[in-house]
């Protein structure tokens, strides 16, 4: 597994998640079976601020609320988490959120999008353009299979796609 690039299809919004992250998004999603969880995602911005890192993804906090078919994220323990990595040498902090929907299509909900706009103008936050990771059940080449969206403040939820899929795409002619 290797760190997945993606970008919205403007470019404004560029997205790194590291192959460890994956790989913990991987077994958050196996131990979920057959309901939806979800946590935060936390990392930092590259310098020029062009891209968002994703450096951690939390579990579920233990008072989260789940069922088939949603999923509310509690806050146990964010709090400190996060005073703890922004005081770190490499400061990292609250970026956006990951959902597992138990199944084999991944759809973010209208929701899903709702949530993400109050984050987005939620003081506490403090992040204005927050990610949204959605996983599924199923498995693409091994790899589990997700979408990815940043959710602006100002404006509708945009879709990061895969920088090597859309290379490809370039290479054989096809529209991007
Ligand atoms: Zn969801």
């Amino acid at each position: 597994m290797k760190t997945w690039k993606g970008r919205t299809e403007d470019g404004t919004f560029a997205v790194e998640l590291q192959a460890s992250v994956l790989g913990a998004l991987d077994r958050y999603c196996r131990d979920a079976g057959s309901v939806e969880t979800g946590g935060i995602l936390i990392g930092r911005y590259s310098d020029d601020l062009a891209i968002a890192i994703v450096r951690e993804a939390t579990p579920p906090p233990t008072d989260s609320k789940r069922g088939r078919s949603w999923f509310v994220r509690g806050v146990n323990g964010l709090r400190e988490m996060l005073g703890k990595r922004w005081q770190a040498k490499e400061r990292t902090f609250y970026v956006g959120e990951w959902h597992f929907h138990p199944a084999s299509h991944v759809e973010p909900s209208g929701d899903d999008f709702a949530q993400m706009l109050e984050i987005s103008r939620a003081r506490e936050y403090d992040c204005k353009e927050p990610l949204l990771l959605i996983l599924g059940a199923g498995k693409l080449e091994g790899s589990r299979i997700f979408r990815a969206f940043v959710c602006p403040a100002q404006g509708d939820p945009l879709e990061l796609h895969c920088d090597e899929a859309r290379e490809t795409a370039t290479e054989t002619g096809e529209a991007v």
